[in-house]
């Protein structure tokens, strides 16, 4: 009889964040990165609040929003226009989180 332990599965690679060995049913790939189980669930939950580059109207802050809640950019944008139109106060949040929210990475 032939018993195996869980250190002798065959690992398919290594976590980009953890650098632990990685077997067939604990992978997860992310952005085409390869994570363990557990490391993908704090990539998952530390999502980080950028001004999008490729989605911008303005200052790509509406973009980057979209991104960060995961909804269609254009909605993002319709909503921040009927919030400016009825509180009036859209715009200038748009400026003050134009200013603090940094520019995503160039990876
Ligand atoms: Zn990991």
């Amino acid at each position: 009889m032939k018993s195996y332990n869980d250190s002798e599965k065959e690992a398919i690679g290594v976590c980009v964040r953890c650098g632990k060995a990685i077997c067939p049913e604990e992978a997860v790939t992310i952005k085409g990165k390869l994570y363990c189980k557990e490391c993908a669930e704090k990539t998952g939950t530390q999502k980080k609040l950028y001004r999008s580059r490729k989605d911008r109207m303005l200052s790509g802050v509406c973009g980057g929003l979209a991104e960060y809640i995961g909804i269609d950019p254009t909605i993002v944008r319709v909503l921040w226009v009927i919030i400016s139109l009825v509180y009036g106060s859209g715009i200038l949040i748009y400026i003050i989180l134009a200013l603090i929210v940094p520019k995503e990475p160039l990876i």
